[in-house]
């Protein structure tokens, strides 16, 4: 298995590190989390308005751009697609990319925490990268809006990639939700995307 930096080759390719707040390689503490793996789901204000899912595994992020953001409604699929696995530290990152930029937007974190293999147990035991790799990954998932069983499930392999984000039916299942109308707030911050806008985002906004 090649290391997390060479698996971090794309996401500096794509970025001027000195002209973006994000972080590098090996930046940030995370110290907020335990020996858990960690998920984090950051509304990303860019070109177009999407959730980015990611889930740690061997020592970076794996990543998917979600458009509708995660439901807590198992009869809904939303769609998934891959994007280049990001640092660690990138979990601790919101603010401002600046105009110009790879990702240029506004960030926020909507939640994160830790998560657990569901296939980590009996005979069916499997790692998360094999799942990723087999294009069928089940994880529970311990955030402060979303949590339990999710699947993600790959449709279409490639370079045209693409997964559905679909919540297993479990206790932890509602289809009255809505979090990511009801619940729009930074995790961290408590802040809005407009807010986090206004105070980073300098003259540039
Ligand atoms: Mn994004």
């Amino acid at each position: 298995m090649s290391n997390s930096k060479d698996r971090l080759e794309e996401y500096q390719k794509k970025r001027h590190l000195n002209a973006s707040p994000e972080p590098g390689e090996g930046e940030g503490s995370l110290d907020w989390a335990d020996k858990r793996p960690i998920f984090v789901i950051q509304e990303h204000a860019a070109s177009s308005l999407h959730y980015d899912f990611r889930i740690e595994v061997d020592a970076v992020l794996k990543s998917w751009a979600v458009p509708k953001g995660p439901s807590t409604d198992p009869s809904e699929k939303r769609l998934a697609v891959p994007t280049e696995d990001h640092p660690l530290a990138y979990a601790d990152f919101e603010g401002v990319i600046p105009k110009g930029e790879y990702g240029a937007g506004t960030v926020l974190i909507w939640d994160r925490g830790s998560y657990r293999n569901l296939k980590d147990e009996g005979g069916k035991r499997k790692s998360v990268s094999q799942q990723i790799e087999d294009g069928h990954v089940t994880i529970w998932l311990e955030g402060q809006k979303i949590s339990g069983g999710y699947a993600l499930i790959r449709t279409q392999d490639g370079k045209d990639a693409r997964w559905l984000l679909i919540k297993m039916n479990d206790e932890r299942a509602d289809a009255r939700r809505n979090p990511t109308s009801t619940e729009p707030k930074s995790v961290t911050s408590g802040r809005t995307l407009k807010q986090i806008r206004d105070e980073e985002g300098g003259n540039d906004e």
